[in-house]
């Protein structure tokens, strides 16, 4: 296993993570949890030694299966991560509901302290605010009584604004989606935070399967290596100087083998250098929004990029309203809001169609 420097703690984390969100589910259903937990110590095993779950995953057995697994070791032998948000703390959030949920997360862990915990699912800077100013302060006392040893946050934002909670100086780290779909979008926020001295873990590293589910379109990732499309895919990520650890969603022993697999021999690259090496490479690159934020500024309010990557999921094949919904949280029908100006198809670096988009995406919500 390669192993990382997590950002300036004295931690030293395997290249790829488990994720903990792909327990299997017929055996979770069945109710056996002992089968699913097998998995994590598998992993423990061939040297992963960082686990990221959250509540509700996996019908919110997650935590607990991980905990039935990690108390089988040492407690030195792993980092454990779990997250929190007002989606966890009830519509009351006060000091008791905040620590109630941390205690059932470090009971169904069965731990003392968790590693790391994350300021969860931020979808905007607006987001971000607003679940800052309600929790930070608990993360803050939960630190301070030992409960919690790093504050993170999980976000699902665009590097420009990722820079700017980077900014605020309050997190050891971060988890976001990052993979050789959207590297672009993020990869100014990965050197912000590797720059400030903070951890970088990126999930979705197979682009929600996008990626091995078209693997003549992303042959070029697996050039001069002897890996399949998603073991490449993994390495794309975890090649990133600036990304300490690539989170692998794990159902499967044999997907524990294919995550180890992709770091051997792992060399390092500046995120700069990898953006170069495959410029103008990918699928269809010309016809997808690069997510370069240049279009901003629409005053209708479009969050025009937001919308182009919606519409970069139909052209590969996946839905555009499930990417609006779940992954940005904003109204497909707020694209018929554009009142076709075009000011922001003049400012394309892919001179792409925006109003043509943006009218599809109003037509098919
Ligand atoms: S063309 Fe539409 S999306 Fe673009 S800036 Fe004008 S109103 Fe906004
Ligand atoms: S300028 Fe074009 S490529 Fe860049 S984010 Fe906007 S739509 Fe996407």
């Amino acid at each position: 296993m390669y192993y990382k420097q997590y950002g300036d703690t004295d931690m030293r984390v395997s290249a790829v993570g488990m994720g903990c969100m792909r327990y299997d589910e017929e055996d979770i259903k069945a109710g056996r949890l002992d089968a699913c937990a097998d998995v994590a110590l598998y992993a423990l095993e061939k040297g992963i030694n960082y686990f990221d779950t959250a509540p509700f995953y996996c019908n919110d057995k997650s935590e607990t299966i991980t905990g039935m697994a990690l108390s089988q070791v040492k407690r030195e032998q792993f980092y454990v991560s779990s997250k929190a948000n007002l989606g966890t703390t009830g519509k009351i959030v006060n000091a008791d509901t905040f620590r109630s949920r941390l205690e059932t997360t470090l009971n169904r862990l069965k731990v003392d302290y968790l590693d790391f915990y994350h300021l969860w699912c931020l979808l905007s800077l607006e987001s971000y605010k607003q679940q800052s100013e309600a929790l930070y302060d608990f993360f803050v006392q939960a630190r301070k009584d030992g409960l919690i040893r790093n504050i993170v946050f999980s976000a699902h934002m665009q590097g420009d604004e990722l820079e700017k909670v980077i900014a605020t100086d309050n997190y050891k780290g971060m988890l976001i989606g990052y993979n050789a779909l959207n590297y672009r979008f993020r990869q100014s926020g990965i050197t912000a935070a590797a720059e400030k001295g903070m951890g970088v873990v990126v999930m979705n590293p197979l682009g929600g399967g996008l990626i091995p589910e078209n693997p003549e379109k992303f042959a070029y990732l697996t050039k001069g290596t002897d890996l399949n499309v998603a073991q490449a895919a993994l390495r794309f990520a975890a090649s990133h100087q600036e990304i300490t650890i690539a989170l692998a969603g794990i159902t499967k022993k044999e997907h524990v083998d294919d995550a180890v697999r992709s770091v051997e021999n792992l060399v390092e690259k500046p995120a700069a250098e990898i953006v170069a090496e495959y410029a103008g490479k990918g699928m269809g690159i010309d016809d997808l929004c690069t997510g370069c934020g240049y279009c901003r500024g629409c005053p209708v309010d479009i969050d025009i990029p937001k919308y182009m990557d919606a519409y970069n999921e139909k052209l590969l094949g996946n839905s555009i309203s499930g990417r609006l919904k779940y992954h940005w949280g904003i109204p497909g029908e707020k694209a018929g809001d554009c009142t076709a100006c075009g000011l922001c198809e003049s400012k394309c670096t892919q001179h792409l169609p925006i109003i043509e988009r943006l009218a599809e995406i109003a037509r098919l919500s």
